[in-house]
Parts: C-alpha cells; structure tokens; sequence
C-alpha cells in the first residue's frame, strides 16, 4: 500500500509517524513549502484538557497523555510543562457556566479550582482583579515546545522510512473508477492508494477541485511576544472580559494575543499595528507591570475553522475510496494532533472507526451531529 500524507505541520507528521510504526506500506509526505511552514510553529504552544465539549475534553486528555509517552522517545525535548490555565471570570453567567462543565470535567478526573478575587490577588499579586468575580485554574494544562514536537515527530518518521518531499505542492487529486489514483504534484504525477488531506487552512483548495466541501474556513489570528524577563507569570491566562491572553515562556518572553475582528479567507499572512496596540492596552490593564515591557516580535497564522469548532477527522463512505482527512483544528490542533494521528493510522489500516474517533468524523455535518464546542482562545 503507498499511502501519500498531504501536509507537513503536526499533523500531517503525527499521522505519518503513527502509519510509519505500524510498519505496513510506503509513507509519502508532501510539504509545499518546508515541514512546519504553516501553522503548527505559529502556534501559542499551549495545551489543555478544558473544552465545553465533552467529547474535546476527552480527545485532548488522552492526546496529552501520547505526547508525554511521546517525549521519552523523541530525540527533540518537547518541554512539556503544566504551568496550569486561569480565566479570569467577569460576569455571573460565565462563573455558571464553568461550574456545570466543572461537573463534567471532575468526571473525567481533570477538575479545576475557584478562586475568589481575594485568592486571586494573594496567589498572582501581579494581576489586577478589581473586577474579577471569580477565577477558574486548570492545573492539568500547560505548554509545550511546538518546533520540537514537530521536529521530534519528523526525525522519528524519517528513522522509519517515511519519505518526506518538501517543496512540492499538490495540485490535485486523480480519481478513477471511484477510488483515488493518483496525485498530482509540482514534480509529477505520483500512484497513490490512500490520501490524508492533512493541508490545514489549505485542505478545502484540495478538497473543492474534486466536489468535496465542509464547512470549515480559515480565519488569520495574530500573536505578540515581548523581550524575555524574570519568569514570573505561571499560568495562561485568559480575561473573559476582553478576550485576551496572556502567559510567558520558560524563556521568559511574555506571550498573547486576543479575539480580534477580521475577514475570513486566507488573507496576507501580517500584523497589524491596531492588534498589537489592542493586546497591549488589554494585557496593561490586567497586569500592569507589563507597561515596562517591549515587544520584540509579532506573526499571524490561520486558524482552521469548523463550523462546530472541532476538527474533522477520517472519511465520509461517499467519497472516493481511499480518501481522508485530518484538519479544522479550530485553533487548538496542536494538543490534538498526537491523538488524531494515532487513531486515523488505525482506522486507515484496519477500516475500524475508534470509539473516540467517531465524534469527529466528516458526516456529522450533513447528519447534524454536532459538537457543542465554542470555547476557543483568542
Ligand atoms: C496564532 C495561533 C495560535 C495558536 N495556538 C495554539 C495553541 O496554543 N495550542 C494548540 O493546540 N493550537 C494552537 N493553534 C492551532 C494550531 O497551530 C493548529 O491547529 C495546528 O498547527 C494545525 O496543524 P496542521 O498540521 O493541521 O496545519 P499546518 O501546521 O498549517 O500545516 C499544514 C501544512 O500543509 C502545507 N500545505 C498546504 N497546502 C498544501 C499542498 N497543496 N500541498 C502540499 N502541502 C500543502 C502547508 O504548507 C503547511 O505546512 C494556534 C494557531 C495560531 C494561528
């Protein structure tokens, strides 16, 4: 079987990876650009188990759990750290809605604590919490280091054979007799017999020249990052009132970004100078001390939306035999990813849909099954 992964972030690479050791057929990854162009090293590099959904929690609860087994055999460190998520909560009806999915959540063993402003200010005497209402931590989420993750999964892949074909795009797929035959690339035609669209924001381009449309659409989101300090900020943290978050590097860089308005579509991949100023009056007002800090750097990357803000995953019987997909991250596919490539390479391989996969399939939008998540940062 020759099976042809189209995409190089973290999840074109997780599945490749996850294919590679079941040691069952040739492995074919194409990178238009170079591995990790697009999203994936653009990320926040954060990761946590609270989601509205339960089916997100769960998905991203044991997806933490393959990333940190992960870690043991990667020659890249991955640096995972728990530094724990905070929400600032503002209004009453955001404090009811974290104590019902805290229900939720102490069912699946990741429960968070409130905290009251006056906890709030003993714990992190740098925030300003005159307006705070309650706060909500998630010690069980944290950060990671994006490039070495990718890169860990890519010297795994190589190891195992995959062959990886950077710079070379894919135009289109070939179908024949109802199954997918061949691709068409920068560089030649190429015989295939599976294909995973794993392109992020770039899927639907692959996707609508073979008739094939799910209602995702990328949106640009922007980030900031400071001059390195003294580390003093542990956790992310979110203020529910202005939608921005905050947190720090190990290195020391404060990081965020927040809920901006703009056009969906793959528009220019910039910054504006109004973002930037927006982020720095939001974080300035939490935490003012960060009136002294100076930003060093700023980038934009695409969310890849779904219309349930839940990525797809796997294939719809009616499409061409032999076609996947594995995209619509909606802004936390990183922490996904290493999940996601285990049970496609699975269900690929043995035709078996996992149990936690199912949520997330393709034809949950025609069949309106879908997830009620809407908890997305920034
Ligand atoms: C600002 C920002 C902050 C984020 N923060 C977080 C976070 O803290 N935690 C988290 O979990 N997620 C976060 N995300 C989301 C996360 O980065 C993405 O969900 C994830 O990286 C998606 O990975 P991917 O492999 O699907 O896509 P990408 O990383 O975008 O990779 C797709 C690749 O496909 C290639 N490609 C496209 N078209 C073709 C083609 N025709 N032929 C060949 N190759 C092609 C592209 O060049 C690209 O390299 C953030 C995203 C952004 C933009």
């Amino acid at each position: 079987m020759k099976i042809a992964v189209v995409g190089g972030g973290i999840s074109g690479l997780s599945i490749a990876w996850n294919l590679a050791i079941r040691n069952e057929g040739e492995i074919h990854l194409f990178e238009k650009n170079w591995i990790t162009y697009g999203s994936s090293t653009r990320s926040g590099a954060r990761f946590r188990v609270h989601f509205w959904a339960e089916e997100n929690s769960r998905f991203a609860l044991e997806s933490i759990r393959r990333l940190e087994k992960l870690a043991r055999r990667m020659d890249w460190n991955p640096i995972i750290h728990r530094g724990g998520y905070l929400w600032l909560l503002l209004h009453e009806q955001h404090i009811d809605r974290f104590r019902e999915a805290n229900k939720m959540w102490s069912k699946l063993g990741v429960q968070g604590v409130f905290l009251d402003p006056g906890m709030v200010k003993e714990r992190y005497p740098y925030i300003n919490a005159d307006d705070v209402l309650e706060a909500f931590f998630g010690p069980q989420d944290g950060s990671l280091h994006h490039d070495y993750v990718c890169f860990g999964y890519y010297s795994l892949a190589k190891k195992l054979g995959v062959i990886f074909h950077e710079l070379t795009p894919v135009h289109n797929i070939i179908i024949e007799n109802k199954k997918v035959k061949q691709l068409k690339t920068a560089k030649g035609l190429v015989d295939v017999d599976v294909i995973v669209l794993s392109a992020g924001a770039w899927t639907n381009e692959l996707l609508e020249n073979i008739g094939i449309r799910l209602p995702t659409e990328p949106v640009r989101k922007e980030m900031c990052l400071t001059e390195p300090y003294h580390y003093f900020i542990d956790p992310l943290i979110i203020d529910t009132g202005s939608g921005a978050f905050v947190g720090q590097t190990l290195k020391g860089e404060i990081l965020g970004s927040l809920d901006y308005p703009t056009t969906p579509g793959l528009i220019q991949l910039e910054t504006k100078f109004d973002f930037v100023v927006r982020w720095a009056r939001a974080i300035t007002k939490r935490i003012p001390v960060l009136k002294n800090a100076r930003i060093m750097r700023t980038w934009a990357g695409y969310y890849m939306m779904s219309s349930d803000c839940s990525h797809i995953m796997g294939r719809d019987p009616e499409w061409p035999e032999g076609l996947y997909v594995a995209y619509g991250y909606s802004g936390h596919g990183f922490m996904m990813a290493p999940l996601v490539g285990e049970l496609l390479a699975e269900n690929i391989l043995t035709g078996k849909i996992p149990e936690l996969m199912k949520p997330f399939l393709p034809t949950r939008f025609k069949e309106n099954k879908l997830i009620q998540e809407k908890m997305v940062i920034g």
